[in-house]
């Protein structure tokens, strides 16, 4: 499917120079989200996941649909204080200033074979930051999948060795 008609690019938001692609005018389309999740899933099942893991909040919408097609659990990779139990965290750098991004500390079991979904790669910083969380818990990156990847941004080189799956490219 041409999925790249139904993403909307708004122009210097959030701020001035980003061009920003909104995936809601994909999800608004039933046919085209159902399309993406199902291209996803068909990716996953050859790779017995276990789990799927996605970072707030368009992860969610990437990765809660995956993990319901498969019949596995969701874990979120959420912003500092908003998990209410133990969890660990890890910081990572942002274009200006950190970020911290926190997983519950019980949310995987070491060995398990995990899919992290985004909804767009871009500098690759948060999906770096998903993988190490996943990774100090025991959990085993088997995939990473994304709609769209910004080739210009090189996010795949942090990506280099993992398994990477973006169903557009810019
Ligand atoms: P990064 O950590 O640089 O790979 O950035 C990835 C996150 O930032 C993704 O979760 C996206 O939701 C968001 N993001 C970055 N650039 C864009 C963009 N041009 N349009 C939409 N979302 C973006």
């Amino acid at each position: 499917m041409d999925y790249k008609k139904y993403i909307t690019i708004v122009d210097d938001w959030p701020k001035k120079g980003v061009r920003f692609k909104d995936i809601t005018t994909l999800m608004d389309n039933g046919t085209a989200y159902k399309s993406a999740v199902d291209e996803i899933v068909e990716y996953s099942k050859v790779r017995n996941i276990d789990l799927v893991v996605g970072p707030e909040a368009r992860g969610f919408i990437v990765g809660c649909p995956v993990s319901y097609a498969l019949e596995v659990g969701f874990a979120p990779v959420r912003k500092e204080g908003k998990l209410p139990r133990e969890v660990i965290k890890v910081d990572y750098g942002l274009e200006y200033g950190q970020n911290v991004l926190t997983i519950h500390k019980d949310a995987i079991k070491p060995g398990q074979r995990v899919l992290i979904t985004d909804d767009l790669l871009a500098t690759g910083g948060t999906i770096e930051a998903t993988i190490k969380l996943v990774e100090q818990l025991g959990g085993i990156v088997v995939g990473c999948a994304f709609l769209i990847e910004l080739t210009y941004l090189n996010g795949r080189d942090k990506l280099e060795g993992y398994d990477v799956l973006t169903l557009m490219q810019y």
